[in-house]
């Protein structure tokens, strides 16, 4: 099959839910993606935060196959090694203290949200609990996760959503304030926010909502699904701002490819909400997709990669930085680590367009003017030298 036909088939059998890029991606080798044509594209997106450890990683691919040939699924109902292991390595990675395994980002939000429901409803009874969410959030496309997702044009269609939720605005510690009420039992918030157009969050804002939710006893979800596991230069973006989460929500690069996710809670959150019949999945945290996790930390420490990570950023940050200095259409630059974004004046969806289809370069947008870079977190200078030779090509055509 050429191209046009795998993309005529494509269009004939799927549900057309996705505006996809006209490319067939084949294989990946490293930092580099190629397609049935064996036309080579840098990726700077990492299929969305995803794939940290780049591709074809043989240690990662041989722990996976060798899963595969022992066994891949078992329930919920039995212990298996590869999930214990896994737990026992995101507890000491993140100082969470335990971990209840999903199959996305958008279910470990699901679990955090019925954890705080049941937090409050343990600890005072029944009630119309509320959650306090942020405005210009992302956490995904399940019901109760776009419930908490700050954005209209993805929550409209579907009304009414899950009540109880209310909107304030991100860094502004005042509007936390003011939506606060006798009934909240959750703030929930991006630690990094992604989608929204990557905005970190202040340490003085992250530290007042702790202290609230301390005096409170409402319980602090943090969703690092994007911008945890290594991205923003330690394991967890939190353990930058010198305070924890009651609830952590993490996915994405947390198995390197495989479809799986987590929300880890403190031990008294553990002891004061979920108990055995509140909530379950049947794939949730198998083998395949735990044996995938436990592997991924395993390689994040013989490798440094949180080193490596800390180590690249100043220069990834350098040439960005050049790049806001030579194009008047680029306003500024913003992120963390190894999650960057350049704010555009000129159209970020015609940018990604030509970076893709013209310069072999995966990127991606974020908000309506961001345009977005989640490279794998192996990448070189030499890998972002190539990023900046082929942008600036792209950003060229705009003069
Ligand atoms: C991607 C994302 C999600 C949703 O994850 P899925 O695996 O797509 O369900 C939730 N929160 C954040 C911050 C995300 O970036």
């Amino acid at each position: 099959m050429n191209k046009s036909q795998i993309i005529d088939k494509a269009e004939d059998n799927l549900f057309h839910v996705y505006n996809r890029f006209p490319v067939v991606f084949d294989y990946g080798k490293g930092v580099y993606l190629y397609d049935e044509s064996d036309n080579k594209y840098l990726d700077f997106a990492s299929g969305i935060g995803v794939m940290a450890l780049g591709y074809g990683n043989e240690t990662y691919e041989n722990a996976l196959i060798a899963q595969v040939k022992r066994i891949t699924h078992t329930s919920n109902l039995y212990y298996q090694m590869p999930m214990i292991e896994a737990a026992e390595k995101l507890v000491n990675a993140s100082g969470m203290d335990k971990v209840f395994f999903t199959n996305s980002g958008a279910e470990a939000i699901e679990g955090a949200l019925k954890t705080a429901k049941k937090y409050a409803y343990t600890k005072r009874g029944a009630g119309e609990y509320e959650v306090i969410a942020m405005e210009n959030s992302f956490h995904g496309r399940t019901v109760g996760s776009l419930s908490v997702t700050g954005t209209d044009h993805y929550r409209e269609p579907f009304y009414p959503l899950m009540s109880g939720v209310r909107f304030a605005t991100f860094n502004d510690f005042g509007s936390i304030l003011a939506n606060l009420t006798d009934n909240t039992c959750a703030i929930i918030l991006e630690t990094v926010q992604g989608e929204g157009g990557l905005y970190p969050a202040d340490k003085e804002f992250l530290t007042k909502v702790r202290e609230l939710c301390n005096e409170q006893d409402i319980l602090l979800i943090l969703d690092e699904v994007q911008c945890g596991m290594g991205r923003t230069g330690s394991m967890y973006a939190f353990q930058q701002y010198g305070i924890k989460p009651d609830i952590l929500t993490t996915a994405k690069a947390l198995g390197n490819g495989v479809p799986v996710g987590a929300f880890a809670v403190t031990n008294n959150v553990a002891e004061n909400s979920l108990v055995p019949g509140d909530h379950g999945t049947t794939y949730g945290g198998n083998p395949l997709c735990t044996a995938a996790v436990s592997q991924v930390f395993d390689i994040f420490e013989d490798c440094k990669i949180i080193d490596h990570v800390k180590a690249i950023t100043p220069y990834f940050e350098q040439v960005l930085d050049q790049l806001v200095e030579k194009y008047d259409f680029i306003t500024c630059r913003r992120g963390m680590g190894l999650m960057q974004g350049l704010v555009l004046t000129i159209p970020v969806k015609e940018v990604v367009t030509k970076a893709l289809m013209e310069q072999q370069l995966v990127v991606l947008s974020a908000g309506t003017d961001v345009l977005r870079l989640l490279p794998p977190l192996v990448i070189t200078e030499a890998n972002i030298d190539e990023f900046k030779r082929k942008i600036e090509e792209v950003f060229d055509t705009f003069l």
